[in-house]
């Protein structure tokens, strides 16, 4: 194939699902542009570790511009805001139009955060670096304030709320001075697996942490936070984990129902378009899927082989792996299989390698900067590594981690 017959493609998000599929595009074959407004790549099933300084921001993100241009593909750092489906283009915010002869949607989705009156103006959302870095510094300025009482609202506590509140608890244990509550719509935290909801409140007990589950949140405001049933709670700072919904353009565009993800084949075609591709969060999978970064990656991988496959020859349809969830406790680490969860310091190891092993992966160095850059991150990785191995030595092997059996 010829330089000048390479397929068109635009993928528009360029994090986990678009990058992936941006590697697996060969620019031989194809021309690929990778459309985000962001300038860089971030791992943000990490994020919550800069809350308790464990990691730093430079080691949880990469610049999209250098991974895609290395791919000898081309980044425009635009948002996508328009399609003309019968004509194959794509509008930005910017004012391009750009032609495709296919466009690849892993735009993710976005935070619920709109859905409770004053929570977009009073409380901080948790669901970005930059995001992760504020909260940081505004616990550690209300720690500082000579306060009779500090008083702390985190609402929702599913993975996202629970891996915060354990790196809060890492990082102030020692001296708590919040009065912390933690607000959940659903009657225990994680009640799908039995013990759990004890296990939790069991790793933040002597410390001032109140629980309010089977609650939901009805407004905030900026000194409080009113609950569904009446109970006002004092709030310095409030903390917003309370979950993600789907992206507003794809309804925009015609290709999903208002508040609706993105419908799509098992080959991951939209039902509504098969030149637009879907992967990632955006999409609703004919099978329920988590919205999970691994689920998103394997999605792009596969659309990526899907649009490899030689003209006339049959897609193939996705098959979801089964995955087990890891998710980190402070210094405990968690993994949820189907029918069982395991918690053990060593875990955490477990989901430090991933990191590692993901993270750099995305961008191996080049230049001499670079080598450094990885030397480091994995001499960091290493010494944390060491604590949490030490940790998990003296709780002994996996055969001793607290198991709770699912419901
Ligand atoms: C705090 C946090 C912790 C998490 N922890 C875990 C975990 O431990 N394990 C796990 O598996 N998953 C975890 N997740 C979920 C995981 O990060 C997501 O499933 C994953 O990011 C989905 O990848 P994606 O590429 O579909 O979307 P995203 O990674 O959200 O990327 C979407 C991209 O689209 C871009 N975009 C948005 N709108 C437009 C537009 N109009 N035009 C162009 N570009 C646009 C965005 O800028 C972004 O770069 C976590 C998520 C968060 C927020």
């Amino acid at each position: 194939m010829g330089m000048q017959s390479r397929r068109n493609i635009i993928i528009a998000g360029g994090n986990f699902a678009g990058l992936t599929l941006a590697r697996g595009l060969c620019s031989k074959h194809f021309q690929v542009t990778v459309v985000d407004p962001g300038e860089n790549f971030e791992w943000y099933p990490n994020i919550h570790e800069l809350v308790s300084r464990h990691k730093s921001a430079a080691r949880l993100r990469h610049s999209r511009r250098k991974i895609v241009e290395r791919l000898g593909h081309r980044f425009m750092q635009a948002e996508v805001t328009g399609l003309e489906c019968g004509q194959q283009r794509i509008m930005t915010g910017q004012g391009q139009s750009l032609p495709f002869d296919e466009l690849a949607l892993c735009i993710g989705n976005v935070s619920n955060i709109d859905r409770v009156p004053g929570a977009r103006e009073f409380a901080q959302p948790c669901s970005s670096i930059s995001e992760a870095e504020n909260i940081s510094r505004q616990l550690q300025r209300l720690d500082a304030l000579n306060l009779p009482e500090r008083p702390v609202v985190l609402v929702g506590a599913n993975f996202v709320g629970l891996e915060l509140l354990g790196e809060i608890v890492r990082r102030y244990r020692r001296q708590w001075r919040f009065r912390l509550h933690v607000v959940d719509a659903l009657p225990a935290i994680m009640p799908g697996y039995r013990g759990l909801d004890a296990w939790f409140r069991e790793q933040c007990s002597g410390l001032v942490v109140h629980w309010h589950s089977g609650r939901k949140v009805s407004a905030v405001n900026s000194a409080n936070v009113v609950l569904d049933d009446g109970t006002i709670l004092d709030s310095r700072l409030t903390l917003w984990c309370a979950g993600d919904m789907p992206h507003p353009l794809p309804a925009a565009l015609g290709l999903a129902k208002p508040g609706r993800y993105i419908p799509v084949h098992a080959t991951l075609q939209s039902l509504a378009a098969p030149r637009v591709w879907v992967a990632g969060d955006a999409a609703d999978f004919p099978a329920a899927l988590d919205k999970q970064a691994f689920h998103a990656i394997a999605m792009a991988g596969h659309i990526a082989a899907n649009l490899r496959r030689a003209p006339g020859k049959p897609l193939q349809d996705y098959r979801p792996l089964p995955t087990p969830r890891l998710l980190s406790f402070g210094d405990t680490g968690l993994i949820l299989f189907k029918y069982r969860a395991l918690a053990h310091p060593s875990l955490l190891a477990a989901k430090e390698a991933v990191y590692q092993g993901n993270f750099n992966l995305m961008s191996l160095p080049r230049q001499t900067g670079e080598w450094y850059n990885l030397r480091d991150n994995l001499k960091e990785g290493l010494v944390g590594m060491n604590g949490m191995v030490r940790r998990a030595w003296s709780a002994g092997t996996l055969l001793h981690a607290q198991q709770f059996a699912a419901v």
